[in-house]
């Protein structure tokens, strides 16, 4: 079987983009659809070599596998010397991968392992955590966050090498890959490997850094400040741009991503962007009705409570919330009723609440009132 070459099929280059080859694909499978071509068994053949490509090359994994192993990492059916398919004697494509090339010299920064070595590469991200109080939350804030970066290290530069002495590899040639030919399943293959020598630098160090011990990069504690946006909740994460680690061979620093703990409040609690809180009155109060003051994340208000308020009775402080993240307004705040019944009275007090009870007969109970109803209508008198 020949080995195909899906790039040339769909016409275009090996480093052709995802939308290159989506695009590439989109044209070619217009002009030899089947429907256009009816009859034409070499429009046909076309169609399906053209969908077989695509197939491969528009599945970044599938992609990678052919550009290593050619049509043997992607075909099960295809070549594999020692007769029926590979992928039957129990190992899977990784385990290959794993025992062919095991032994990249990853310089454990989280480095994709297909990346050619010597490429600029961003950086990892890094992870902070802040712990702020829940009018911070509110409010927003400026908090300074420790954490651990990986930096290019300053005495050598990033070479890795002391006084940033370095020399072109001599077994790749300054080119940081190798080619090898492996005995696999599949049969024999050509693939280019990592240059064991330099890991993929194309340079070696004689005499390496002191500072960095020759990687070139350093792990340091590092403290910026960063702007808490108002209306930020527990568990979200804020994205630091270009503040995580330093990138490889001149590419960009990734992000930092901060963890934001919001700690409770003693009286309010957040429902989404609404402030709930409870307010507990006399039971007076609630009779008689009063004037009593409201704490609000803004300081406190003055409300009005009706006579007659009930246990357990909300109102509502318009706009009173916490700030919309991201956009205008704000949320509300609900402040429930708690009506506490006096204990400990004196004997004055008892005989004041004894001459109201007297008094008052039920139609100050409207729910008692209608229970007794209820009863009477159910079980007769
Ligand atoms: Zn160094
Ligand atoms: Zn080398």
């Amino acid at each position: 079987m020949a080995e195909k070459d899906y790039y040339k099929i769909m016409g275009v280059p090996r480093n052709a983009t995802e939308a290159e080859i989506k695009k590439a694909y989109r044209e070619l499978a217009k002009k030899y659809h089947p429907d256009l071509h009816p009859g034409d068994k070499e429009a046909e053949a076309k169609f399906k070599e053209i969908n077989e490509a695509y197939e491969v090359l528009s599945d970044k994994d599938k992609r990678a596998r052919y550009d290593q192993f050619g049509q043997a990492g992607v075909d099960p059916n295809f070549g594999g010397g020692a007769g029926g398919s590979p992928f039957t004697g129990g190992f899977d494509i990784d385990d290959i991968f794993n025992s062919v090339f095991g032994g990249f010299g990853f310089d454990g920064f989280g480095v994709g392992r297909r990346a050619a070595s010597n490429a600029p590469r961003r950086g990892t991200d890094s992870e902070a955590s802040v712990t702020i109080s829940f009018e911070e939350a509110a409010k927003g804030c400026v908090r300074q966050v420790t954490y651990n970066q990986v930096q290019v290290c300053e005495e050598c530069h990033g070479t890795g090498a002391k006084n940033g002495a370095t020399r072109t590899c001599p077994q790749c040639n300054g080119t940081g890959q190798v080619r090898i030919s492996q005995r696999t399943p599949f049969g024999l293959v050509q693939t280019t490997r990592t240059c064991d020598r330099c890991g993929g630098s194309g340079k070696v160090i004689d005499d390496p850094c002191p500072a960095c011990g020759g990687s070139g990069r350093v792990n340091r504690h590092k403290t910026i400040e960063i702007n808490v946006p108002a209306g930020i909740d527990s568990n979200q994460i804020l994205n630091v741009s270009g503040k995580g680690n330093a990138g490889v061979n001149g590419g960009p620093n990734g992000d930092l991503h901060v963890l934001v703990h919001v700690e409770p409040h003693p009286i309010f609690e957040r429902r989404g962007n609404d402030v709930w809180c409870e307010l507990p009155i006399t039971f007076t109060q609630a009779a008689l009705g009063a004037e009593v003051v409201v704490p609000t994340i803004d300081g406190k208000v003055e409300y009005q409570i009706h006579p007659g308020t009930q246990p357990g009775d909300v109102f509502k402080l318009r706009g009173k919330g916490i700030p919309k993240l991201g956009s205008r307004g704000r949320g509300d705040q609900y402040v429930r009723m708690t009506i506490e019944v006096p204990r400990n009275l004196s004997q004055k007090q008892k005989d004041l609440l004894r001459e109201f009870e007297k008094s008052g007969e039920d139609k100050n109970y409207q729910k008692r009132r209608s229970f007794f109803e209820k009863l009477k209508s159910t079980f007769g008198e």
